[in-house]
């Protein structure tokens, strides 16, 4: 199934269900999307027989927003594709090695928006704003200690996350939160897609481009750490809730490790797409 979150007519943010390009309102049945993680078996098999006999409104007369609004950061991981890892190592004169263990960093929730929502572009702030497609997944039930094996019963689903860099900042305190947390930077969606959609999650096509041109082109299958790896890595120790976003790491072609560098002006639109998941689409705008 697909989720959204959507507004249509100025009214507030509702759920609903996408079905062949055609939404089904489920604001009578789910408050939040933080609901729909958290419903039983049962309660699935009820969205579904409400989705029969409900009426249905064409996609394009809604406007989609951020499928889910964390309560927390969202985890995401750094190098997890070797051939992005070495391309920022070269970039950045450093030893190419790859990392023994995830490198995890935050984003701020602030930072998220909508499938198709501009990305700010302020002069004052940043000059160095970069692209970073990547496959988001999103835990669906608490766990601790979650073994390997059973890592993928803690999937709710995923959805296309762009994991949007400022560069200068990023490299001028040497910690990745502030040049990764600027509001505006997380364009997600356009949906939640539930796990069971994608039998395989390591095997999707991961494209990247900009004003149509491609810039990123890899697979999942390429992370150095798979899906099941960081679920059991993150939740040693740390509880995951309901809700989490975990980012999975992009691939090579990101602005900052081309010669020469290439960063996104104002006019350029931002094209972000994993297979089986979505695509979304992100005008510069000069704020
Ligand atoms: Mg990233």
């Amino acid at each position: 199934m697909k989720f959204v979150r959507y507004e249509v007519n100025g009214r507030s943010p509702q759920i609903g269900l996408v079905v062949d390009n055609e939404l089904i309102d489920l604001s009578g049945v789910a408050p939040s999307m933080q609901a729909i993680i958290t419903l039983s078996d049962e309660g699935m098999a009820m969205i579904a027989q409400h989705a029969n006999s409900s009426q249905r409104l064409p996609l394009e007369d809604v406007k989609l927003l951020a499928p889910l609004l964390p309560r927390r950061n969202i985890m995401c991981l750094g190098k997890n594709y070797a051939d992005h890892a070495r391309e920022m190592q070269m970039a950045n004169a450093e030893p190419i090695e790859l990392p023994k263990f995830p490198v995890v960093f935050t984003k701020a929730t602030t930072s998220v928006s909508g499938p198709y929502d501009p990305i700010p572009f302020d002069p004052l702030v940043s000059e160095d704003v970069d692209w970073e497609v990547e496959l988001a997944v999103i835990i669906g039930k608490e766990g601790k200690n979650i073994p390997a094996e059973q890592a993928m019963e803690y999937v709710f689903g995923y959805m296309v996350l762009n994991d949007v860099t400022a560069r200068d900042l990023q490299r001028q305190g040497k910690q990745f939160f502030k040049g990764k947390s600027l509001d505006g930077y997380c364009p997600t969606g356009p949906w939640l897609v539930t796990r069971d959609e994608l039998p395989n999650p390591h095997e999707l096509d991961v494209r990247c481009l900009v004003n149509g041109v491609e810039k990123q082109a890899s697979n999942t299958r390429n992370m150095i750490f798979d899906i099941p790896f960081t679920i059991a890595y993150l939740s040693r120790g740390m509880t995951l809730l309901p809700g989490d976003i975990i980012a999975t790491g992009t691939p090579d072609g990101v602005g900052a490790a081309r010669t020469p560098p290439e960063f996104l002006r104002p006019g350029d639109v931002l094209t972000s797409i994993v297979e089986g998941v979505g695509e979304l689409r992100n005008l510069v705008t000069a704020v």
